[in-house]
This record gives structure tokens, sequence and C-alpha cells, in this order.
């Protein structure tokens, strides 16, 4: 089945589409989750580290601008009591460091004048950036121990004060015993080192990140289920239903051909037969010859039915079925149906019979298409209607003014109640087809024309019992069909179609 096979096919592409497009949705949304959160641990812990600076910056310059209260008595003479900067920042910074968990506070500086001030690799390459690189702070995320560490730097210069002690001369002891640096206003002494531990913000923010991407698989899920199911409901039914749909009609042409092949050929040959022994044999009696000649007739008619209409449902299929409107005597074409069922209905052994309500008016329509509507009517009737058995073709005045009814009504072999709504299909026989064969298009273009001619065409059987075909014209041609349509309504309640 290549078309359900195509159908199939698409429906795959479609969600493997929808599927990759889920993936790299889902891998970006979780790199760009995970980049965002890094960002937003970096600026928070930032944010912290300088806090902790200014804080230390803010007991720095306290103590700066304290010296000289410090260092000058009451009575004005100047006692240095060794508490500077540095001295009162480092105390404070290893109290904290010893008092908070696991955050550190440093001072460093190059040439250090005690071991606890030796800069590690990173405070190191902190320093070459303020020294060199003229910059004021610097900062990375570490792993100290197994953890994970924030460490931020920040550049700490020469105050007035602090020449007292490092300034020049260069080489001389300042009050503390060691040699002064000759440093000059501004110039870089060396580095406060914050160290604070990230763990609770990487906690958080990995929670944060799992959050975040759960609720995007949900959300992608439920996207994804959605628009699965609309797909299903919009997309692959509807196509596979057309699939079949269409799979049923070329079987059914394939069927259609196999069958018209052998309906064909069944008049063909009775009258390659008939006329071969008249060849053979001119001396035949001339009651025989005639015997002939209508059997060769009634083949022909036969043969030219089925050719007409199998011209008729291919012009039906492509929309070229042209009408010609005109008046039209029912009666005449009634009278003309009869003559040419006449001989089949001989040959079957069916009565045929007709009731004409000769009230019946001229009416406005294609009496071609009625004279196949009827002609095919009847011919199944006498067709399915066993020898001794009875066809009557009833013309009269429809229940509803303005229209007008043709009936063929048999006492035949009837068709069950789940049948008669099939039978009208294209292509479609019930089985019956000991009953003299058929194409299975004869019920569907007498449905066609009907409408065709602004009517209707509808089926009363009782299995066994017979069939009746009623169709409904409107008089006055297809307009007149929307006045009188209460006639086709009543019709189409009763019948059960
Ligand atoms: P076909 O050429 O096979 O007769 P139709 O479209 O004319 O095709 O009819 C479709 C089927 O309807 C027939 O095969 C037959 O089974 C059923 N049918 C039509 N007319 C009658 C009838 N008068 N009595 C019983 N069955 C009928």
């Amino acid at each position: 089945m290549p078309r359900r096979t195509g159908a199939k096919r698409l429906s795959l592409k479609l969600v493997v589409s929808v599927t990759v497009v889920v993936v790299v949705a889902a891998v970006s949304y979780v790199v760009w989750t995970q980049a965002t959160q890094d960002t937003a641990v970096e600026s928070k812990v930032l944010a912290e580290a300088r806090t902790l600076n200014t804080e230390m910056r803010a007991v720095w310059d306290y103590i700066d601008a304290s010296q000289e209260s410090i260092n000058i008595n009451s009575d004005g003479t100047y006692d240095f009591k060794g508490i500077y900067c540095s001295m009162a920042g480092k105390a404070i910074a290893q109290r904290f460091t010893r008092e908070s968990n696991g955050y550190t506070i440093r001072y460093v500086r190059d040439n250090p004048r005690s071991s606890t001030d030796v800069p590690d690799r990173f405070e190191q390459t902190a320093l070459n950036h303020f020294t060199v690189g003229g910059s004021t702070e610097y900062y990375e995320m570490a792993g100290q121990e197994g953890r994970p560490v924030f460490r931020y730097a920040s550049a700490l210069t020469i105050k007035r004060n602090c020449l007292e002690c490092h300034g020049e001369p260069a080489g001389t002891p300042d009050e503390t015993g060691f040699l002064r640096e000759g440093m000059q206003l501004d110039d870089v002494a060396g580095a406060v080192s914050i160290t604070i531990p990230v763990d609770s913000y990487v906690e958080e923010s990995h929670a944060e990140f799992l959050r975040s991407v759960a609720f995007f698989c949900v959300l992608a899920a439920a996207i994804v289920t959605v628009l699965l199911l609309a797909m299903k409901r919009w997309v692959s039914s509807p196509l596979e239903q057309a699939n079949r749909q269409l799979e049923r009609e070329s079987k059914q042409k394939s069927d259609f051909l196999a069958v018209m092949s052998h309906e064909l050929r069944t008049p063909l040959t009775s009258i390659i037969a008939y006329t071969d022994i008249w060849e053979k044999d001119k001396q035949t009696d001339p009651a025989s010859q005639e015997r002939f000649v209508r059997e060769i007739k009634q083949s022909s008619s036969q043969l030219l039915e089925m050719v007409n209409n199998t011209i008729d449902v291919a012009r039906l299929d492509s929309g070229r079925l042209e009408l010609q409107w005109d008046e039209v005597d029912l009666l005449e074409v009634v009278g003309e149906v009869l003559s040419t069922s006449t001989p089949l209905a001989v040959k079957r052994g069916v009565n045929l019979r007709h009731e004409i309500d000769y009230e019946v008016p001229i009416i406005h329509s294609d009496d071609e298409a009625l004279r196949k509507i009827l002609l095919n009517l009847t011919s199944n009737a006498i067709k399915f209607t066993e020898p001794g058995g009875t066809v009557t073709l009833a013309v009269g005045l429809g229940e509803s003014p303005g229209w007008v009814s043709m009936e063929v009504r048999d006492t035949g072999i009837g068709i069950r109640p789940d049948d008669q709504a099939r039978i009208f299909e294209k292509f479609s026989q019930v089985g019956q087809t000991e009953h003299g064969g058929g194409s299975g298009i004869g019920l569907f273009l007498v449905r066609s024309l009907a409408e065709e001619l602004g009517g209707m065409v509808t089926v009363e059987s009782k299995l066994g019992r017979g069939s009746t075909f009623t169709v409904l014209i409107p008089a006055g041609g297809a307009q007149g069909a929307e006045e009188g349509s209460s006639a086709a309504d009543s019709l189409r309640e009763g019948d059960g179609r």
C-alpha cells in the first residue's frame, strides 16, 4: 500500500522533526540556564566580596585618620602606640577569618615584612595586575581543598600616613625597626585578599537549575504531546482516511475494469455467435432468422447501454456532463423505454406493465437523461425479477405541485436493508451477479442524473418481495427543485437512505 506508507512516512518525518527541534531547544536551554546560573552566582558573590572589602577599607581609613589622636598623648607629646593601618587591618582580618565559617581575609604584598603576608599564586597574579595593568580589583572562581571558592583581591595604595614607615629615605629603619622601601604616595602597597566559600551558592544554583530544567521538560513534553495529538487529529488521521478512500476507489476502479471487460464480452459473444450461425446456414427458416435478429439487436442494445453508462460516468467524474434542457413529454420517454426493454422482459419471461397518469404535464428537463434513468431502473428490475414476475413503470404527478414522479416497481428478489444504502454508490454490487451480471454503475448514474435534473431517487424494498425505485423530478427544471423540495424531503424521510 504505497500511499498509506507515504502518510506514515510523513507522520514519522513530522515526529522526527518535532523531536529534533525539542532536543535542540532542550540542549540550548540547559546550556543557557547553566551559563546564566553561573553568572548569577558570580555576581552575587562579587557583591558580597565588595561589601567585605569596603568594610576592611573603612577600618583601614579610620585607623589612618586616627593616627594623631592615637599617638599624641593628652599632654601633647608624641608616643607611637603601634596601632597603625596594616596592623589593625590584619588583626581584624585574622579574627574574622578565625570566626567565620570558611571565609578568609588577608593582606598581602610584594617583598612582605612578615611571612604571613606572602602572596599565593592568585594573589601574586592580582598584584601583578595592579602594579603593571593599573586595575584595582581582580577575582576568579577557584577550588580550594576540594571546595568551590571565590577569590577576590583589591589594590591597597600608599596614603600620606603610610609614607612614615614605607616612604623615603629608602633603606632607613622606621618606628617598628623595618627598613623603609622608599615608596611614593598612591604607589601600590599590596592587596586585600578575600576568599568566600561558594558551596551554598552553587547548591542553590544547582537546585534552581534542576527546577528550571524540570519545568522546561514538563513544558516541552506537554507541547510535544499537544502537537502530536493535533498532528494525529488534523494531519495523520485525515490523510490516512483520504488514503483509505483513494485505495478503495482505486480497487473499485480495477474491479470495475475487470467486471466491465467480462460484461462487455457477454453480449459481444452472443452477437458474434448469432451472426456466425446465420452466415453459415443461409437457409435457416424465417422464424429462426427473426429470433437471431432479435437476439443480435438485444445484445447490441445491452452493449450500447453499458458503453453509454461508462461514458456518462466518466463525464460525470470529469464534470463534462452537459444536460440539454428542453420541453419533454414524459409519456414519449416511457414509451421508448418500454419498447427498448420489452425484448429483455420477453426473453426473461417477466411481465412488463405500465401505469400512466395522463395529467402529467410537459416538463422542462433533459429527455436523454430521463430515458437513461428509466432504462437503467427497468433493466435492473427485469434482471432481478424471476420469470413470471412483474415489472411496472408508473408515471404520475408528484405529491407536491410542480413535481412529477416516475416509479419502477418489481416483484423480484428485493434488496437487504443494509445494502439499500450502498447500491447507489459507484461500482457497488451487492452480490446478485448471478442475475445477469452488471458493472455496478447503473444506480450511481441514475442518482447522479436525477440530482443533475434537480430531483432525487429513493428505494423501498423487501427481501424476496420486490423493490420500488421512485424518481422525483421538478416539472419546471432544476430551479423548480427549490420550490417543491418538501416532496423530496418527505420521500427521503420515508425511505431510510
Ligand atoms: P449493476 O450493473 O451491477 O446492476 P447497478 O448500480 O445498476 O449495477 O445496481 C447495483 C446493485 O443493486 C445490483 O448489483 C443489485 O445487487 C442491486 N439492485 C439494483 N436494482 C435492483 C432490483 N430492482 N432488485 C434487486 N436488486 C437490485
